[in-house]
């Protein structure tokens, strides 16, 4: 049973979306897919109780899920209508991959640790979503997919890597937090000419985002 949802969890998952709203970070759309994604099941079993806190817990491969409050945020910025193409880096759990999936998009993500890779697949395709998964460097993006209306980027990246900002088609979004042990959230936009609007938003703590294992 453990890897169920219950009354318990949307009890305690719609505790933590009034919470998250009244943070202001996210409007209605965003924080009704977080209500409906579980997001203890993206977590070891020993988590599950805690999972509707605002915190970041471990996941495999050293490395954490997001806060509630970082993927409400995040989501937010990407200014998403259903149907568009999103690029994540970082899948690392799948739960942001599942509030972005839950929103109606066509979701890409690249993962670089196997392990992670494996379990979010495998827990994307049980929750019902579908999403192009890859296993591989986020720094190249996937050009063959390419371009993206929004990429969104769940790792502390060291600079912005060129290829993603080549892959967003002009008008599209690109949400990133820039910076080595601590970051900036960037909200890049792609003019029609092909230049970048740059706006720098506030302080974000995640896991870097680390070159290609091979
Ligand atoms: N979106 C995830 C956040 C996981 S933490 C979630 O909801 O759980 C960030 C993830 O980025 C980690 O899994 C890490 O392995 C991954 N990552 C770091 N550098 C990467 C790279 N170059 N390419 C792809 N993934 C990367």
């Amino acid at each position: 049973m453990q890897n169920e949802d219950s009354p318990y969890y949307q009890g305690q998952r719609a505790m933590m979306c009034s919470a998250l709203k009244s943070k202001g970070l996210a409007g209605d759309t965003v924080l009704e897919a977080m209500n409906t994604i579980p997001r203890h099941l993206f977590l070891e079993s020993s988590f599950h109780q805690h999972a509707y806190q605002d915190k970041a817990f471990p996941i495999a491969s050293d490395q954490t899920i997001s806060h509630p409050s970082t993927v409400a945020w995040q989501s937010e910025l990407l200014k998403l209508s259903s149907g568009m193409k999103v690029l994540e880096i970082g899948t690392g759990s799948g739960y942001q991959a599942a509030v972005l999936c839950e929103l109606g998009v066509k979701l890409y993500s690249i993962e670089r640790h196997k392990a992670l890779f494996d379990f979010s697949r495998k827990m994307l395709a049980a929750l019902g979503y579908r999403a192009e998964l890859k296993f591989g460097d986020g720094f190249k993006g996937m050009p063959v997919f390419a371009p993206f209306d929004r990429i969104i980027v769940t790792c502390g990246a060291p600079f912005v890597p060129k290829a993603l900002l080549a892959q967003l088609v002009e008008g599209g979004v690109m949400i990133i937090p820039v910076g080595e042990d601590v970051q900036k959230m960037v909200q890049i936009t792609k003019q029609q000419d092909g230049s970048f609007v740059q706006k720098v938003l506030g302080d974000a703590a995640f896991v870097p985002m680390l070159k290609d294992r091979e």
